[in-house]
């Protein structure tokens, strides 16, 4: 027996659009990491702009709280319910039309629903490139990208999903469509609302499409695996190779000896390029033109004696390779204590200094798995095993102080959903926390946008 709110519901997306049943809601009510879970009552399906306003309009009439849902591979739980109180999960995976490509201006308008693969093929086919690249690619979608302003291994040269941005379509709390769709390059009229709803985790308004910046393809590129000393010499190379190679320079993604060794035992098909080196840095330039010219462009910047050893890809198939350890990292050591933080890229090799101090004094068994975006003053910074999550409270402290007096971010990529929900409020000001506050009561004043979430 339906209630009137899911009929009321059904009416707008139609009856198989409205999943109820648990067997049915299941996979949209639990994060991807399996840490988060909380009852829906209904999963919801909308496949237009027009039906996602009439579904906010009625939950809006009726106080039900929104969870919008993309890919559902966000790692901070803010794409489920907590289940504190009537809630609906807004999936977007139907509204996946790419509505305009745009060769001249080199934009892609697509809806939110679009998978970030997706997107990346169809600008390869028109023979341009969408820059944001991360590894659940195959499932996360545009609109979630946004929401969360995803990161990446393309940062270095592109920026982030904030800066892949040219206009926005968000329907607001309470159903109505704001249309800033422009594929403007230039529009100095004011403040730009777009921004509030992207890294907002859902809890402004729903991201139902937007306008895409497209980027020259690059036809050539070349890629190294670096060992160096320690984390400085990292930093002065990655100063260095920006020198010599300019904008080339797309990623720069540093693994400490501890995820090599975690990737090489358990991937038996894997071989370590460098065996023995304590750091290694994984480089990739892409240019346009031929590739002999860049990889004289990559042998010339690792011509220093900042480098310890190093190989220079020679085929598409020994780059993927060692892309392939970078990608395994995080699976290969899966259970322990996460974090996700930057600073800038001038302290990060204090940062790992005092941060492994601080935690072998406390913890003198516990590894620390040390990788991800150095070149954007990102690491992901993964503590102890299994046995160490009980003592999660005790790590994150260690690490949040550090990162608080080094002046970094506790959530450089992935948002604060609910797992830094409570934490944030350590280390923000009493002032940027009421300003954050008083923009979301003016969007939501009845809070029904992704509640228990960020604020
Ligand atoms: P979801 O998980 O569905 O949602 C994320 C948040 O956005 C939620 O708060 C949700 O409510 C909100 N939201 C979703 N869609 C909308 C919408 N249309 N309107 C309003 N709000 C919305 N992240 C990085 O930044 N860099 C990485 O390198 C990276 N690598 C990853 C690797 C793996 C293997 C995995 C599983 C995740 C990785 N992530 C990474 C995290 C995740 O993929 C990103 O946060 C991604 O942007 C989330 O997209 P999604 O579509 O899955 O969003
Ligand atoms: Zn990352």
């Amino acid at each position: 027996m339906q209630d009137t709110f899911t009929k009321g519901l059904a009416e707008i997306v139609g009856a198989k659009n409205v999943l109820t049943a648990d067997n049915d809601t299941a996979p949209y009510t639990t994060d991807w990491r399996k840490q988060y879970s909380g009852a829906s009552e209904a999963v919801v399906r909308p496949a237009s702009t027009a039906e996602v306003s009439g579904v906010v309009r009625l939950c809006a009439s009726e106080r039900v709280a929104i969870v919008p849902q993309g890919g559902n591979t966000g790692l901070s739980g803010g794409s489920v319910p907590t289940g504190r109180q009537r809630e609906i999960v807004l999936s977007l995976a139907r509204m996946n039309r790419i509505r305009e490509i745009d060769a001249l201006n080199d934009t892609l308008t697509a809806e939110a629903g679009c998978v970030l693969a997706d997107l990346q093929r169809a600008a390869s086919d028109a023979g341009r490139l969408f820059a944001l690249s991360l590894a659940a690619e195959g499932s996360c979608q545009i609109g979630g990208n946004l929401s969360t302003n995803a990161g990446g291994v393309n940062v270095l040269r592109y920026g982030n999903a904030r800066d892949q941005v040219l206009g926005l379509e968000a329907v607001l709390p309470d159903g109505r469509v704001w249309d800033g769709l422009r594929g403007l390059r230039k529009d100095n009229t004011g403040y730009d609302l777009k921004q509030l709803f992207i890294g907002a985790e859902g809890t402004l308004g729903v991201i139902t499409a937007a306008v895409l910046k497209l980027h020259p393809k690059p036809t050539a590129s070349a890629t190294a695996w670096i060992a160096v000393e320690n984390p400085q010499r990292a930093v002065e190379l990655l100063s260095h190779m920006k020198k010599v190679c300019g904008d080339r320079l797309t990623a720069y993604e540093i693994l400490s000896r501890t995820c090599v060794d975690a990737v090489l035992a358990q991937r038996r098909e894997i071989r370590d390029p460098l065996p023995g080196s304590a750091w290694q840095v994984l480089v990739e330039l892409a240019d346009g033109g031929a590739s002999e010219p860049l990889h004289e462009w990559l042998a010339q910047a690792l011509d220093t004696n900042l480098v310890a050893d190093a190989v220079m890809a020679k085929s598409d198939a020994e780059s993927k390779a060692l892309w392939r350890i970078r990608e395994s990292v995080p699976e290969a050591q899966f259970g322990n204590v996460k974090h996700d933080i930057s600073v800038v890229v001038s302290k990060v090799p204090e940062f790992i200094r005092r941060a492994e101090e601080a935690l072998h004094a406390a913890f003198p068994q516990a590894p620390i798995y040390c990788f991800g975006h150095v070149g954007d003053g990102n690491l992901h910074y993964n503590v102890g095993d299994a046995a160490l999550l009980a003592r999660r409270e005790e790590v994150n402290r260690i690490v949040y102080d550090l990162v608080a007096a080094l002046g970094g971010s506790i959530s450089a990529e992935h948002g604060l959903g609910q797992l830094k929900r409570g934490e944030i409020s350590r280390h923000k000001g009493a002032l940027e926390l009421e300003l954050m506050r008083s923009v979301k009561r003016a969007l939501d004043p009845h809070g029904i946008m992704n509640p228990g979430k960020v604020l």
